[in-house]
């Protein structure tokens, strides 16, 4: 019994690898819903799971968000090991280290999806609408574009369009690699923007 689970497990982890852009993004929403509605399954975190990846790993999800404390990937879409490759930066900003970890994990590891996630009450992103960026000036210079752009479309909420904004223009960043805009061009990878919301737990996918 135990050698057939671990089998199975080995079996469904090896499936996610080769899945589309699609079933990825249903993957990735399905795990966010079990989040946010306290129905976790807490997948992957087992003692074989663990064992299966010593070898390598082969994540079908890329998340480019932000460092804070409350915006945990693995823990907002319920994944475990070896399913995310997980970029973490103050307002998911995407400079040359950020890409060059997305493009690492493009070219070797064959994930089906990318996701640059914001988040509701990004201090980062706040501290650029405030003008109180002072200690933070390499990743505002990235922010910036965004937050005016909010505010010359006088956008009431103006905090959570610069993020939706930021997150956005951060997949464009993406998209003008040529690794990633080949791959998006064959279809056999996705990059989405996303917001998630704090209060509810859900992941809004952006439309660009
Ligand atoms: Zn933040």
């Amino acid at each position: 019994m135990k050698w057939f689970l671990s089998f199975l497990v080995f079996s469904i982890a090896s499936l996610t690898a080769t899945q589309t852009p699609q079933d990825a993004l249903k993957r990735l929403q399905q795990g966010n819903h079990r989040f946010a509605t306290e129905k976790l399954l807490h997948p992957d975190r087992t003692h074989e799971r663990r064992l299966s990846l010593t070898e390598g790993q082969s994540p079908f999800a890329v998340v480019v968000t932000c460092s804070d404390s409350r915006v945990v990937p693995e823990v907002i879409f319920d994944e475990g090991l070896g399913d995310l490759f997980v970029i973490r930066v103050a307002g998911n900003i995407i400079g040359s280290t950020e890409l060059e970890s997305v493009i690492y994990a493009v070219d070797h590891l064959n994930p089906s999806i990318i996701v640059v996630m914001g988040h509701e009450s990004c201090g980062a992103v706040d501290a650029v609408v405030q003008n109180h960026d002072q200690d933070i000036p390499v990743i505002a210079s990235f922010i910036e574009p965004s937050v005016k752009k909010a505010k010359s479309m006088g956008k009431t909420d103006l905090l959570k369009s610069s993020v939706e904004f930021n997150a956005l223009n951060m997949r464009k960043v993406l998209l003008n690699s040529g690794t990633i805009h080949k791959k998006v061009h064959a279809e056999s990878l996705a990059v989405h923007g996303a917001y998630y919301n704090l209060q509810t737990g859900a992941v809004d996918f952006l439309t660009p």
